[in-house]
């Protein structure tokens, strides 16, 4: 049975029960959209006073030197690095996740001389797919799109890159990591994954899957911030070979030489472009040593243990809601999708309720479960509010009705 009692008992035996702490979350209100923003940490107003009103009000520009302003992006992207099973040296953190799909196609399509092929999936996130278009608009590229369960057969030799999302956005499916890059590699392609809705929730070991490129997301699990900078992550064996496009100064060999020709830093350095955004940049570091400190086995654990545990409560509470994620703890990310006919209502319905999840269109009702502050207990109190909300057919229906009017 999953009862209250249950849950908190779940909590009391929870190794990561006192990291809800380390966040500022309002009273009252159950969190579980932290795979979309994750929530403050207690220490990132701190540290943004200091930034500001030390750093850059009193340091000026000193501080790009005193207070290492400038190894921020390469002093954070090695912190990230364990998270995500890379060396410090082959992660840096900068731009947007956009902007470094856009730079790591584009190195991957000319480190591959003859073929133009960029392999995704349909369904895959947006912006993944539109940075695939932008190339292919330039000639740089072709898209190719197949199906999860016919990626392997579409790997052929005009393939240059295998470009997925790790964890999917709407459905929480988990790519086969190790064994999708292996058929890539095998084909003669190069892998790309998106780890924007796996990094900082569930195990990642990029080395040991041989993968080529990644990219993810700072404002996620890690919990940097609206916009916060994104990173990159390009394997050892291609930092002679990988050129980016965007020859911004930052990514030079000695920017500070000011020569009119440009000549590319060593590493993942030459993945900067334009000066780095310090007080991003700041807020993204508490994020990140806070996550880091706790440690990816445990936070990975718990996230399955919580999603199960929510799962269970479906099962008894709302047995007519179909789920969309993956049954198999193993095959998903840290959230549950389910499929309701007015799923936006429903969530709008919650969230009057202080339960916050998310809608994604047509009909996905949206559940990510950020380890280090969900507690069971609010698995629980989520699904008590959905059933009620659907046992009484108390629908938000004006709002679902003004949201047809205006799309
Ligand atoms: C959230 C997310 C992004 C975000 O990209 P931005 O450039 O930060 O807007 C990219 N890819 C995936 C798969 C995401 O889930």
């Amino acid at each position: 049975m999953t009862t209250l009692e249950e849950a908190r008992r779940l909590d009391a035996a929870d190794p990561l029960r006192a990291c809800r702490e380390l966040f500022e979350l309002p009273e009252g209100v159950i969190y579980l959209d932290g795979n979309s923003l994750g929530a403050l940490p207690k220490g990132t107003s701190a540290r943004m006073a200091e930034v500001v009103s030390g750093e850059w009000g009193k340091g000026l520009i000193r501080s790009w030197n005193e207070a290492d302003w400038i190894t921020a992006p390469q002093r954070i992207g090695a912190k990230i690095a364990p998270l995500i099973g890379a060396a410090p040296d082959e992660v840096i953190a900068c731009d947007s996740t956009s902007v470094n799909l856009f730079k790591l196609v584009a190195a991957a399509l000319q480190m591959q001389p003859g073929r133009k092929v960029v392999l995704s999936e349909p369904g895959n996130f947006p912006t993944d797919l539109y940075m695939i278009a932008g190339l292919e608009a330039q000639g740089l590229a072709e898209r190719r799109l197949a199906e999860a369960d016919a990626l392997e057969a579409a790997l052929d030799g005009d393939v240059a890159l295998l470009l997925l999302t790790h964890v999917h956005y709407k459905t929480g499916r988990m790519h086969d990591m190790a064994r999708l890059t292996r058929a890539a590699h095998d084909a003669g392609a190069l892998v790309l994954w998106d780890l924007s809705h796996s990094c900082g929730a569930v195990e990642l070991d990029l080395t040991a899957c041989n993968a080529d490129f990644a990219v993810g997301c700072g404002y996620k699990y890690l919990n940097g911030g609206p916009g916060a900078p994104a990173f990159a992550y390009v394997a050892r064996r291609h930092h002679e070979a990988f050129a980016q496009p965007l020859t911004g100064w930052m990514g030079h060999a000695a920017p500070f030489a000011f020569s009119d020709d440009y000549a590319p830093a060593p590493g993942v350095d030459r993945l900067l472009a334009g000066t780095p955004p310090i007080l991003g940049l700041a807020a993204l570091e508490v994020g990140v040593d806070l996550i880091a400190g706790i440690g990816i086995p445990a936070l990975a654990a718990k996230s399955r243990a919580l999603s199960e545990f929510f799962l269970n409560c479906v099962a008894e509470r709302c047995p007519d809601l179909p789920g969309v994620s993956p049954p198999d703890p193993m095959q998903r990310g840290s959230q549950l999708s389910f499929r309701h006919p007015e799923a936006y209502a429903l969530c709008q319905a919650l969230i009057a309720r202080d339960v916050i999840g998310d809608f994604r269109d047509p009909d996905i009702l949206r559940f990510g479960f950020a380890p280090a502050y969900v507690s069971f207990e609010d698995c629980w109190r989520s699904v008590d509010a959905m059933a009620q909300v659907l046992a009484s057919g108390e629908w938000d229906r004006d709002a679902f009705r003004a949201r047809a009017a205006v799309t």
